[in-house]
């Protein structure tokens, strides 16, 4: 877990306030992988407060979810879209 968003190659990306949520194909990193890219699978990030030597700061925090989407637990899920397919339209490519 490095904290921060890697150059997976990103195939839907959502958020609901909560968290952000994005479909990835992974590269494992293995030189001997014959199967690269991974997935896709779903991650989730969310934004996690640290106190450090009394500096506060923002890192990322990454879930890892599995090919079948769920929320995070805690997540309410306020900006979920509730058709599976509606996912597409919240992508909204950066
Ligand atoms: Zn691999």
């Amino acid at each position: 877990m490095s904290g921060r968003i890697s150059e997976h190659r990103v195939l839907r990306s959502f958020s609901t306030g909560y968290a952000l949520y994005r479909l990835e194909w992974v590269d494992c990193g293995k030189s001997r992988c014959t199967k690269c890219p991974h997935g896709p699978y779903w991650y989730a990030y969310t934004v996690i407060g640290v106190v450090t030597d009394g500096v506060s700061t923002h890192r990322l925090k990454t879930h890892y979810i599995g090919k079948i989407f769920h929320l995070l637990p805690g997540d309410p899920g306020e900006k979920m879209p509730h058709d599976p397919d509606a996912l597409d339209e919240a992508f909204s490519p950066a």
